[in-house]
């Protein structure tokens, strides 16, 4: 991708040079006030380009840890606030929503592990 990291002290961006999205940037990151129906076209583009990256993983594991806007490693905002690693600040509805159940299922999970060693 044609944009600076700032990385996460885990990633590296050795794998950057090799992504087929050069050049690509406004395939992956969406204008201001992007209408909804847009987005999911422009996603499913850059999705195909993902599909068929070498550094696909990679990628997404950088998105990830350094809490990312825009289309990385195969994945949305919503897709990686989902998996639990909402971007910093996010900015739709939808992103703050999978966010919280994210957040909600983590607390449960942890909830359920407390009992389950609290039970011995
Ligand atoms: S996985 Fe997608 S966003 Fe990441 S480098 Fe490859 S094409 Fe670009």
């Amino acid at each position: 991708m044609d944009t600076d990291y700032a990385l996460h002290p885990e990633t590296s961006s050795d794998w950057a040079d090799r992504g087929v999205c050069k050049g690509l940037t406004h395939v992956f990151f969406g204008p201001a006030a992007e209408r909804p129906e847009r987005r999911v076209e422009r996603e499913a583009i850059a999705a195909a380009y993902c599909q068929s990256c070498p550094v696909m993983m990679e990628c997404r594991t950088t998105a990830r840890l350094n809490r990312e806007h825009g289309f990385w490693g195969c994945e949305n905002d919503e897709q990686r606030a989902a998996a639990g690693y909402a971007p910093r600040s996010p900015s739709r509805r939808a992103v703050v929503q999978a966010r919280d159940r994210a957040r909600r299922r983590h607390m449960e999970m942890e909830s359920a592990r407390e009992s389950i060693v609290a039970a011995g």
